[in-house]
Parts: structure tokens; sequence; C-alpha cells
């Protein structure tokens, strides 16, 4: 059983505001129909730590991932208004004083886990 952290409610929304984004087009013209495809059909560009958020702010952008078929980098937002953002932030900050993580260490589990959920069978499916 996964440890869930106060920050992961948001979750859900975090999830919704990704569907919206598909499906997405890359300028090579593959087409990503919904999450789980694009996250089948992109790869993580090294170093991994290059995007997400950092404790003091939310980054519009949540990943960055690279096109399997031209290697284009494409960008999946995090699209929460700036109360749910800032909420986020909170609970982020949080999780890692409560449970003594390091920030890198809680944020990559942060993004496998909104990863894992949007992932979910009756999740990605529209
Ligand atoms: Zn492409």
């Amino acid at each position: 059983m996964t440890k869930t952290y106060k920050s992961f409610y948001l979750i859900d929304k975090i999830i919704k505001s990704i569907k919206s984004q598909f499906p997405k087009k890359c300028s090579c013209g593959k087409v990503f129909h919904n999450f789980k495809d694009f996250i089948e059909n992109t790869s993580l560009p090294a170093p991994q730590s290059l995007q997400i958020f950092d404790c003091y702010d939310i980054h519009e952008i949540l990943s960055l991932r690279n096109c399997k078929n031209c290697h284009s980098t494409i960008a999946i937002r995090c699209m929460l208004d700036d109360i749910d953002k800032k909420v986020l932030l909170d609970l982020i900050k949080k999780d890692i004083k409560m449970n003594n993580l390091e920030e890198d260490e809680f944020l990559q589990l942060f993004r496998n886990e909104v990863i894992k959920c949007a992932t979910r069978k009756n999740n990605y499916e529209k």
C-alpha cells in the first residue's frame, strides 16, 4: 500500500487539467489520443530533474517528455488555478517537512503518483 500524502488529494484536479490537453499533436504529426497514449509513446528527457515544480513555485509545466517518433520535446502543463496552486504548494511543503523527505525525492514521488493515477484504466478512457 502506497503511503498517501496530504498534497495527493489535488491529484484528481491535476489529472483533469492534464486530460483537457488531449488529443495533442506533435510537430512531426504524431497524435497522442490521451494521456496513457502520450506516456507510452514518449520518454523522459535526461536529466530527469529537468522540470516539474520546485517548492517555491508551481511552474506551468508539470513535465517534459520527448516524442519517440521525432525526439521533439513536448510539455504537459499544470493548469490549476492560482488558488489551487497555492494550496498545493503549501501541502507539498508540509508533506516534505512532516515526512522528513528531500524536496527532489518528494517531487519525483508526486509526479510518479500523478502519472500512475492518470494512466489507470478507468481514468484515461474518455
Ligand atoms: Zn514527434
